[in-house]
């Protein structure tokens, strides 16, 4: 059933379930859902997915309730990831299991969190979120009595590989996998200004300054006649969103016409072929420099950052000096994995608020 409708909707160049190299540990097939619909439901399914509700994106959930949290940006990725797979006639089953399972590695505390642990992993390999979603998906997660993880089909594995060693790749990945990674830079040059301005830590004034801003603003007031500052605010965000997505598409149609993509082998053999076009490229990265300098490094910001890596940094101390401490599942994976990469895990698969919780506990008992 899903091999005719496939056949019948997507490109030629699409990732289509028939060609699916299989999963580790061989299964028999689902009577109605193909292989990637199951991987998608498995992730949906999965105890990290529903974490991340608590897991800070940019913001920690104690600066309010508007902002993003890693669960609601990671949703927002997979909204603009499946409009352009079904724009692209690309498989958006797989698409769908890829966003949603892009950020399922990040620790609590976002990238303040996961500079802690490589600091603290540094002589086992350091610690990487796009690894760690490796390791939830193929280890962590235990779902099944017949395998560890969640044995996920071969190309969803493959294709968050490709986000956790990036440069390492002689080939390019599927054009679902391109899809989802430029989905994620849609969704947070968005959302981050979006949020920046509602906590205050912005003025829109600023960011209009910014040429990507004053462009799309410009295209608002031609759309709209008078707006109120708010109007423009949320105006320019539609802008934006709409402006990144036309864009992407525009160019990747283009650049699929002029490498001459027939096939999956094609796309694996071009360039790069799902990025934003010679003119919102730059633009782009102007804007993330001053996200980056304005927001990210914002003193308050920095500040909740301080405090939620010296919370880790006291829990790994912790807990590599009291094993003990450690719950069953994890103490039961020492053995395999080693002390400290066996608290890395326990810590990275914490929730911002459970970490809080546990900081207080688990200090006051060494
Ligand atoms: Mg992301």
């Amino acid at each position: 059933m899903i091999v005719a409708r496939e056949a019948a909707i997507l490109a030629p160049f699409a990732l289509h379930s028939v060609h699916t190299a299989g999963r580790r540990y061989a299964e028999p097939p689902h009577p109605y859902r193909g292989p990637f619909q199951r991987d998608r439901d498995r992730i949906t399914h999965s105890g990290a997915y529903r974490r991340l509700a608590d897991k800070t994106q940019v913001f920690t959930g104690e600066l309010g309730d508007y902002h993003r949290s890693r669960l609601t940006h990671t949703l927002e990725v997979n909204s603009v990831a499946r409009n352009l797979g079904r724009a692209l006639r690309l498989n958006e089953d797989l698409i769908e299991t890829l966003a949603l399972a892009h950020d399922l590695g990040h620790p609590p505390f976002g990238h303040s969190g996961e500079t802690v642990l490589d600091e603290c992993l540094h002589d086992q390999g350091g610690f990487s979120h796009n690894r760690q979603c490796l390791r939830i998906v193929e280890q962590l997660e235990q779902r099944y009595p017949d395998f560890p993880g969640l044995n996920l089909s071969l190309e969803v594995l493959a294709g968050q590989a490709t986000r956790a060693d990036r440069g390492a790749a002689t080939e390019r990945p599927p054009l679902e996998v391109q899809v989802v990674d430029a989905a994620d830079s849609v969704a947070y040059d968005t959302h981050d200004a979006d949020d920046a301005l509602k906590l205050g830590l912005l003025e829109l004034d600023e960011l209009l300054e910014i040429p990507l801003w004053q462009s799309a603003a410009r295209q608002a007031r031609r759309r709209y006649q008078a707006l109120s500052r708010n109007e423009l605010k949320r105006a320019v965000l539609h802008e934006l969103l709409n402006w990144q997505v036309g864009d992407l598409l525009e160019h990747t149609q283009r650049r699929i016409a002029a490498a001459g993509v027939h096939r999956l082998d094609d796309v694996r053999a071009a360039p790069v072929l799902v990025a934003p076009g010679d003119e919102l490229a730059p633009l782009k990265s102007e804007l993330e420099r001053f996200l980056y300098l304005r927001v990210y490094r914002h003193p308050q910001v920095l500040e909740m950052r301080a405090q939620a890596q010296q919370m880790l940094r006291e829990m790994f101390a912790a807990l590599v000096a009291r094993p003990s401490l450690l719950p069953a599942v994890f103490a039961e994976r020492v053995a395999e994995s080693g002390l400290e990469r066996t608290v890395g895990d326990y810590l990275a698969g914490m929730t911002d608020r459970y970490a809080a919780q546990q900081h207080t506990q688990i200090c006051r008992s060494v």
